[in-house]
């Protein structure tokens, strides 16, 4: 099979079988290799979706800008889409964000702006910057700009009821009891999440929460409230984005760094898969759920992005050391070999 560019190499993505998870918990663990997408994460599916969503209502012309705010992963999608589709990309990032991601923007040919990480309430949060810009650029661009608005923008959320959720439908042939997975702007959550409940009602969908978001005890007290922090990146949520609306999950868990990167360690290191942290949230969201729903069950869950993206942060002892987390021994191996 013949891809005509990198727009048909988005998405069908493989289900991949978590050794140790599944064995720990007795349970079928499998992760929907999003990493494996062209941009190396989940966001090139909401990237195209918004795309396609604007040039059907004629928003969006040949050499037209897109502009959005961005932990970085949906902002290398639609550089790369963009770059495909002839389309520049503007994008707004927290400063805060790993250095490889911001590489990769530029790399990319996306125009770069880093902010200060402030919250949403702040008029200078990246997204309302972001939103600022697209508005004063689609008056000054002559061919126009448009906003991605990936948090608010339900295209997003509709790339994974069309085409995540049928997919891991598909790869499990109607036998899957779970779902998990954190939450960034809510469209893979909710997405996959509602495709998933159409198909079969009783499947149990999970919410995987970092410290430091507040959709946990939103779901469970009613209160959107924020304890601790994360590492994370491109998840942890504080409010209810238009792509959560109208979807809840069956149960949620709040995850710990310490918990997660363990996790995402020991895939590396026993199973050949390099993930970044949402990747670890996710899956101890898995081990979590499976451990609920007791053993023989099929749960799925995302991995969402590469690790290289997080090698300054992540896979850095001296950044783990000085955030008193734990560090891989592995990570520090030097060779003993004379050559
Ligand atoms: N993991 C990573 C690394 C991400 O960049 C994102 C997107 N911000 C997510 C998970 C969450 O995806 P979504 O926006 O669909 O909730």
């Amino acid at each position: 099979m013949i891809h005509q560019g990198i727009v048909e190499a988005i998405g069908n993505t493989p289900l991949i079988r978590l050794r140790r998870a599944s064995e720990l918990t007795g349970c079928t663990i499998l992760g929907k290799a999003e990493f494996m997408n062209p941009g190396q994460s989940v966001k090139d599916r909401a990237a195209l979706f918004i795309i396609r969503d604007a040039e059907r209502k004629g928003l969006l012309r040949k050499g037209g800008v897109i502009v959005e705010g961005t932990a970085g992963n949906t902002g290398i999608g639609l550089a790369l889409v963009g770059n495909a589709l002839g389309y520049r990309t503007v994008i707004v990032i927290p400063e805060t964000q790993a250095q490889e991601k911001k590489d990769m923007l530029r790399l990319c040919g996306a125009e770069l702006i880093e902010v200060p990480a402030v919250p949403f309430a702040n008029p200078n949060n990246y997204v309302k910057v972001s939103g600022r810009l697209a508005e004063r650029l689609a008056a000054s661009e002559p061919n126009g700009a448009i906003w991605a608005n990936q948090f608010d923008n339900v295209a997003n959320r509709q790339g994974h009821i069309e085409t995540t959720g049928p997919e891991i439908w598909a790869q499990t042939e109607g036998r899957v009891d779970g779902f998990i997975c954190a939450v960034g702007t809510g469209g893979t959550f909710a997405g996959v999440g509602m495709a998933l409940k159409e198909r079969n009602p009783s499947v149990v969908i999970g919410l995987a929460d970092p410290m430091g978001a507040a959709l946990y005890s939103y779901y469970t007290t009613g209160e959107l409230k924020a304890e601790g922090s994360s590492i994370t990146e491109g998840i942890g949520q504080g409010r209810i984005t238009r792509n959560l609306e109208g979807f809840a999950p069956d149960i949620a868990f709040r995850i710990p760094d310490e918990e997660a990167l363990p996790v995402i360690f020991d895939l590396l290191e026993h199973e050949g898969l390099c993930l970044g942290g949402s990747s670890g949230i996710n899956v101890a969201g898995a081990i979590r759920l499976a451990r609920h729903l007791g053993p023989g069950h099929t749960i799925v869950t995302v991995l969402c992005d590469y690790g290289n993206r997080y090698q300054s942060k992540l896979f850095n002892p001296a950044f783990l050391r000085s955030r008193n987390l734990p560090v891989p021994a592995w990570l520090e191996r030097r060779s003993t070999i004379d050559p």
